[in-house]
């Protein structure tokens, strides 16, 4: 089984907390975990063969980025990043899937190169950790500021 197909599959059972809207191509839904405060996933509606953005006839490829760009914007904007840090993975599951971080100066804190570097230079345990995963109330709070931006970009 799929994880993000999983996750979809709560969205549509309206069981799953992180989910913030769906747009055409796709599912906004919050991360698991905030050590970058912030960080949003956006999950393409479809599994299946198509598993690199070219894989996309170029109307569906126009949409999906189109879409992801204003999520990655909204993010921006909720959560007043100083740069977004955007990846588009799916060695651990077939079916794209787009990482959106929004990024703060030294949020990383001493890792990388003297603090600066990609997500992916922050220990895995750490970014990971249970505590940092949202309580109840501020995933409400994120969930209320991204859909605010949202509406005045879409
Ligand atoms: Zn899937």
């Amino acid at each position: 089984m799929c994880l993000v197909c999983d996750r979809i599959e709560m969205i549509k059972d309206g069981t799953n907390p992180y989910f913030v809207r769906e747009l055409d191509t796709g599912y906004v839904v919050l991360g698991d975990h905030q050590h970058f405060h912030g960080y949003t996933l956006f999950l393409y509606k479809r599994h299946g063969d198509k598993t690199e953005l070219f894989h996309l006839d170029m109307p569906e490829r126009e949409a999906f980025l189109r879409e992801m760009t204003v999520v990655a914007e909204a993010v921006s904007r909720a959560f007043h990043a100083e740069k977004m840090n955007y990846e588009l993975l799916g060695m651990g599951d077939n079916h794209l899937h787009w990482h959106l971080f929004p990024r703060f100066g030294g949020d990383i804190g001493e890792y990388g190169n003297r603090g600066r570097g990609p997500v992916w230079w922050y220990p895995m345990e750490k970014m990971y950790a249970e505590d940092n995963r949202p309580t109840d109330a501020q995933l409400a709070d994120m969930k209320l500021r991204l859909n605010a931006e949202m509406d005045k970009l879409l």
